[in-house]
């Protein structure tokens, strides 16, 4: 949610911070601001709406010149999101810059009593205390300023500032929001995420909450809320810049779907040896683990439904009852957890705010917490006492696909992995031939299905579309739903196919087709049932079964194929088709498919 970027080097700083929130556009955001810094004081330059905007108004940066710089996509919280609120926010003496992500709880406090002082404010956002706190606090030594700033302020912050008075300095100060420090020859950066860094630097430096940074074209220095120094070590990014690029796809989100085999591989292949599951970053005792009655998965959005699929894997191997919550309810739930629980916290960027106020709580009453994260070095992996790393690659469409396929294939190998170190595997042998056969069969799920793009162009114009299945199938339901509503637009609801009949039924006619999802031969005769219950009703139905299903031709309308794949793991592969579907109905829609309206890729925000 939102980016912000930070440039001291001797290029020029407003075309290196312009391509940088391009890179974190993908974050979702409103409208984007720049400030530069040269020998005559700060310059600032604000648009509402995309970069392109910006880049138009500064004649791609050059109208803004300057080695030193901050920039800004705002997803507003606080204020509409005009150019006024915009940031970066100046101080009434102008010589303070500030872009900010995240919110400020107190910050009406903080407005009346700057007022009350005589700053004016120019926004309605929380942001601008910030910057007049600043300025309040500045007697000559910024690092004292920020401290005596970040000492009244409450909630969450990510903050890149610049002062006039310092040509060649900026300052990082991090708070429970993403940001990291990048260090390059001669030139420093800072950004919201590496994928904005990339293009310059592999040497990237995770800031801890609580962590001030002050960067110079040739100097990185950390420091803590006292201002004593902190020895940082730098990690080196793995991937390449390619890896955050389309590659010739039209769609970020067509990309990261075809990269799905390649990811499914990367999580599973690296963890089976010798036909067993090893999980070297998995430290508990054999003790721990048979002292485990209870676990809880919880996580938002896709990383929840993600948890909706492997929940039956691991109950039906480990034979511990699983429950999976939301984490904007488990965190107000009082749920009941102790010692005894192990928490799974799912969340591809790490940096949901829900899901790490609901880790939070949960252990505070004392759950062991095992992290399923994609981003390395992000704060849920930090917080977690274990951590799994999805090892999906950058994920840069706001609607996840190869990030949720993922999460399902490592909550099935810890399924394995757990009832095997519990020794309740019995008859089921390692089941490692089936994880290991998940990356080929995803391959298929894709290439089974030439004939999605044309009945995209059948249902993209209805006005509802249910999604039905029992078990597992439900499980995906609700994802392939998501993925229809987030990105098409297409009002779609996932419903158990047995519930229908105890109300929703009453929706079905002409008018609303039904995707049912029919990919497990032990329960196909029941979704059958409520297929033809719908069909009756004479709704058309798109049916998702496994190739060579002869027995449901009579009571589909159309068809999506998967391969035949074991039930226990099939969400990994089931939900393909249901990506790429709702891919095409919103292309046919013309939404813009990696940045659907009011989403935001990391929701940093409560
Ligand atoms: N709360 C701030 C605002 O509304 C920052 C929002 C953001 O993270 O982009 O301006």
């Amino acid at each position: 949610m939102c980016g912000i970027v930070g440039y001291t080097g001797s290029q020029q700083a407003a075309p290196i911070l312009l391509d940088g929130l391009k890179k974190l556009e993908y974050r979702g955001y409103d409208s984007a601001g720049i400030a530069v810094m040269d020998d005559r004081g700060i310059s600032v330059s604000k648009v509402r709406g995309r970069i392109a905007n910006l880049c138009e108004k500064t004649d791609s940066g050059r109208s803004v010149p300057g080695v030193t710089g901050i920039g800004h996509t705002r997803w507003a919280t606080h204020g509409a999101p005009t150019e006024e609120n915009a940031h970066p926010h100046i101080s009434n003496d102008g010589r303070f810059a500030v872009v900010h992500n995240g919110i400020i709880e107190n910050y009406i406090p903080l407005r009346e009593e700057l007022t009350a002082d005589g700053y004016c404010f120019e926004s309605e956002t929380d942001t601008e205390v910030i910057v007049h706190l600043i300025e309040k606090y500045y007697s000559g030594d910024v690092r004292q300023a920020l401290i005596k700033t970040a000492n009244r302020l409450r909630g969450s912050y990510a903050l890149g500032v610049i002062c006039a008075g310092e040509p060649g300095k900026i300052y990082a100060v991090r708070e429970a929001s993403p940001l990291i420090l990048g260090a390059g020859s001669g030139e420093n950066f800072f950004a919201s995420d590496v994928t904005a860094l990339v293009a310059h630097t592999r040497n990237v430096i995770y800031l801890e909450d609580g962590e001030f940074a002050e960067l110079t074209c040739d100097s990185v220095n950390v420091f803590d809320c006292l201002g004593h120094a902190v020895e940082k070590k730098a990690s080196r990014v793995m991937w390449d810049v390619q890896a955050a690029e389309k590659g010739g796809y039209e769609h970020f989100m067509l990309k990261e779907i075809m990269e799905q085999p390649g990811a499914v591989k990367a999580t599973i292949a690296p963890r089976i040896k010798d036909g067993r599951i090893r999980f070297d970053e998995l430290d508990i005792s054999d003790e721990e683990l048979a002292g485990i009655n209870k676990i809880m998965i919880t996580a938002c959005g896709s990383a929840y439904y993600a948890g909706c699929a492997g929940r039956s894997a691991i109950e039906r191997l480990c034979r511990i009852p699983v429950e999976v919550q939301l984490a904007s309810e488990l965190r107000y739930s009082d749920p009941l957890i102790d010692g005894h629980t192990l928490l799974i916290v799912i969340s591809q960027s790490g940096e949901t705010a829900d899901t790490i106020a609901a880790l939070k709580e949960c252990r505070s009453r004392g759950a062991k917490v095992l992290a399923v994260v994609n981003v390395v070095g992000s704060s849920v992996a930090k917080l977690a006492d274990y951590t799994v790393y999805t090892w999906a690659g950058p994920e840069i469409a706001v609607a996840t696909t190869k990030g949720y396929t993922t999460q399902a294939a490592v909550l099935y190998m810890l399924a394995v992995y757990f009832a095997e170190r519990l020794g309740r595997l019995g008859e089921s042998g390692g089941l490692t031939e089936e994880l290991l056969s998940l990356p080929r069969l995803v391959q298929q799920a894709i290439d089974m299905n030439p004939a999605i793009p044309s009945l995209a162009k059948k249902y993209h114009a209805s006005s509802s579309v249910f999604f039905i299945g029992r078990n597992t199938d439900y499980a995906v339901a609700l994802e392939g739903a998501l993925k229809m509503k987030e990105i098409s637009y297409l009002h779609a609801e996932a419903y158990a196919a047995g519930e229908l009949k105890h109300g929703t039924i009453a929706l079905i006619d002409e008018h609303q087709p039904v995707v049912a999802l029919c990919c497990n031969p032990s329960i196909m005769e029941k979704t059958m049932s409520n297929i033809i219950e719908v069909k009756s009703r004479g709704a058309e139905v798109l049916a998702l079964t496994f190739q060579g299903n002869q027995k449901i031709l009579p009571a589909a309308d159309d068809l999506l194929f998967i391969p035949e794949v074991d039930p226990l793991f099939s969400a990994v592969v089931e939900i393909v088709p249901l990506q790429l579907l709702a891919y095409y109905v919103a292309k046919e829609n013309g939404c813009d498919i990696d940045k659907p309206k009011n989403l935001a890729k990391s929701v940093t925000v409560e």
